[in-house]
């Protein structure tokens, strides 16, 4: 069941949101301030936003382009001006749709609907197959072996390309170094496996604008890595 986020101060909007929806058969949350939104956002699972712009503590141009860094998770975000929309839109903060109040819920659901397909669709080609794939800023061209990040190129060797390829047509799933050593370099991993923890290092310096917080490649502690999308 997709778990939808509500990010909404108004009760009775979120309410109304929030029944229709699960009518419809998602499971939804509600955040009644920006803060707390944000935190749940970066802090847990969810499948989509509904974004509401004016929120007491973080306002919703914020709270998009916060987790914009970190996920490529749809969010439709929610004014009750029209002029905030074209505001959304001349920004680029990346959301996916805008809706002005007053909506109807019928609307509503339909394009949550739509955005969950589409953005299925986009992790699904990510494993089976587009010879490019593009998470964010990263590009991978598969054909050619190269590397960009905000259409910079950047230089890979052959065991970084196929560690990047591996885990980016793999995105949500937890690998460990042995596993990614059985993959990658087609050997038992007989104490070599420092190897991946190298190579890792190395493609997050070329991919990651912090390699202390990292929001392509995550460590998972105690388990080994993930390529979030
Ligand atoms: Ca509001």
């Amino acid at each position: 069941m997709s778990r939808i986020l509500i990010i909404e101060d108004e009760e009775a909007i979120a309410e109304l949101e929030k029944d229709y929806l699960e009518i419809s058969g998602f499971d939804v949350e509600v955040a009644s301030d920006g803060t707390e939104g944000l935190a749940r956002a970066l802090n847990e699972t969810f499948d989509l936003y509904i974004l509401d712009l004016m929120l007491p503590g973080i306002d919703g141009f914020e709270i998009c382009k916060q987790i914009r860094n970190k996920q490529n998770t749809p969010i439709i975000m929610v004014s009750a001006k029209k002029d905030d929309i074209d505001k959304i839109r001349g920004l680029g903060l990346g959301s996916d749709d805008y809706i002005t109040k007053p909506f109807s819920p019928s609307e509503l659901v339909a394009r949550v609907r739509a955005h969950l397909a589409r953005y299925e669709r986009l992790i699904n080609s990510a494993i089976t197959g587009n010879d490019i794939l593009t998470i964010r800023g990263l590009k991978i061209d598969k054909t050619d072996r190269r590397v960009f990040v905000n259409n910079v190129e950047k230089p890979f060797t052959t065991k970084e390309f196929d560690l990047l390829c591996f885990l980016a047509q793999h995105p949500n799933r937890v690998f460990s170094k042995e596993e990614l050593f059985k993959k990658i370099w087609e050997m038992d991993p007989e104490g070599d496996i420092a190897t991946v923890t190298v190579h890792i290092k190395k493609i997050r310096e070329k991919i990651e604008y912090g390699t202390s917080k990292p929001q392509y490649i995550e460590t998972i502690w105690g388990v080994g890595y993930r390529f979030k999308v």
